[in-house]
């Protein structure tokens, strides 16, 4: 760091002011973690420098000796340990993942029937504004109004009705367990491919906190980055039948050549992931997401569904009369970071939205168990109640980042 320091302040500058802000505030945003120093020293390497177009064995470059062996370690690590015939650690991204994905299976104009992103889906699900909505047709599919449960009857009669290619389930904002075998059954019934984009959950999966969708799926997208605690990235696993299509549809057709600093780093959390801590810190993840939903629940606060499964929480705040928008910005002065989210059946635009999204992986890498989310709750509801126009409301806010402080100093993130 010293050298980051002596050849660019500036940039060394943003670098320490972030560190301090993870370490200042509660960091509540459920598709972040805090990755290891030992993930953070492999994407910092000189693995960065090596070009290795192909793949091992089979790269279009010289000298790749060392970096096949990195890309080796982690396909054989994210084989074991997700019980996959085959893994892909190349995609830049979640969404180069999912890119990969569709180019594998599919062709241009072919339809898809994926989750509706106001009700949880991912933009690469089929939106207008990104490749999925624009070269495929997409068919969404909604929860329930009452129980805000995928409705796997309309699942199966939309596809039944269209006969989509292929079926996609996995969200970034739902936080119950997926029926991954019901939708095998649908995909089945309709002949359609089965694509499962666990990247909110795979870490969950890694723990084996929640079931697996591995055994379900043709082919499952992740990011590496989310509860898995790994490098910012992406990754595919697939069965041995469909290798070669997703290995050609990563490189040569939507990727040029791989990040081997990130690969490695990918390999690194793989064997992290596999260790008994982080199967421990899996399950340690849900408890302290039930904990939180239930402690937000008890200050009139409702979670959307009655609660979570997972390592997030979607947050009605109706009652409370406070739009995710304002809930964000208030929570963001008392160092609260969380994110506004649609809610199913949102009355509010997107960029306003009636809830609030809260995860537990980062919180809990830092060591924070049930009795610290209670009080996180408590410490949510009075800054979202808290206007900062109102008389005393910008003390009120400091007072609240004062004991957010207090908190996040018991658990240092990256302790010095
Ligand atoms: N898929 C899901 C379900 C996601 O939640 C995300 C990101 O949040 C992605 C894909 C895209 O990942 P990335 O941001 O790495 O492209």
């Amino acid at each position: 760091f010293a050298e980051l320091e002596a050849t660019d302040p500036e940039i060394a500058s943003v670098v320490l002011g972030e560190l301090d802000r993870l370490r200042g505030g509660l960091q509540l945003i459920a598709s972040e973690n805090f990755s290891s120093p030992a993930v953070l020293a492999a994407l910092g390497s000189t693995l960065t420098n090596k070009y290795a177009e192909g793949y091992p064995g089979r790269r279009y470059y010289g000298g790749c000796a060392e970096v096949d062996r990195a890309e080796e370690i982690g396909i054989a690590r994210a084989k074991e340990l997700f019980g996959a015939e085959h893994a892909n650690l190349q995609p830049h991204s979640g969404a180069s993942a999912n890119l990969a994905a569709y180019a594998a299976l599919l062709q241009p104009g072919d339809t898809v029937l994926a989750m509706d992103l106001p009700h949880g889906g991912h933009l690469t699900h089929g939106s207008k504004v990104n490749f999925s909505g624009k070269w495929f047709g997409t068919i969404g599919y909604t929860v329930r109004r009452d129980t805000e449960l995928i409705d796997y009857d309309e699942v199966r009669d939309l596809a039944l009705d269209h006969r989509p290619k292929m079926i996609i389930c996995g969200a970034t904002a739902y936080p119950r367990l997926i029926d991954f075998a019901r939708f095998r059954e649908i995909a089945d019934e309709v002949g359609a491919y089965l694509m499962v984009d666990a990247a909110h959950f795979i870490g969950l999966v890694a723990g084996k906190a929640i079931p697996s969708p591995v055994p379900y799926a043709d082919v499952v997208c992740f990011t590496t980055h989310k509860v898995l605690r790994g490098p910012r990235g992406g990754m595919i696993l697939c069965r041995e039948a469909l290798a070669q299509r997703i290995d050609k549809a990563v490189f040569p057709f939507t990727q040029g050549g791989p990040l081997m600093h990130a690969v490695a780093a990918k390999a690194v959390a793989l064997r992290e992931a596999a260790l008994p801590e982080y199967r421990s810190y899996a399950a340690q993840v849900v408890r302290n997401a039930r904990a939180l939903a239930a402690g937000l629940a008890d200050e009139g606060m409702r979670p959307v569904s009655g609660g979570t499964d997972t390592h997030l929480a979607l947050v009605d705040l109706r009652e409370v009369g406070v739009t995710g928008r304002d809930a964000e910005e208030r929570c963001d002065l008392a160092k609260i970071t969380l994110n506004k989210n649609a809610i199913p059946y949102d009355p509010e635009k997107p960029m306003i939205a009636s809830g609030v999204r809260v995860g537990t992986p980062s919180v809990t890498t830092q060591g924070m168990r049930e009795l610290e989310m209670r009080r996180i709750a408590g410490l949510i509801a009075r800054a979202v109640r808290t206007d900062p126009s109102a008389a005393g409301g910008a003390d009120a806010l400091a007072e609240i980042a004062g004991e957010v402080s207090e908190l996040v100093a018991e658990f240092p993130a990256y302790p010095r």
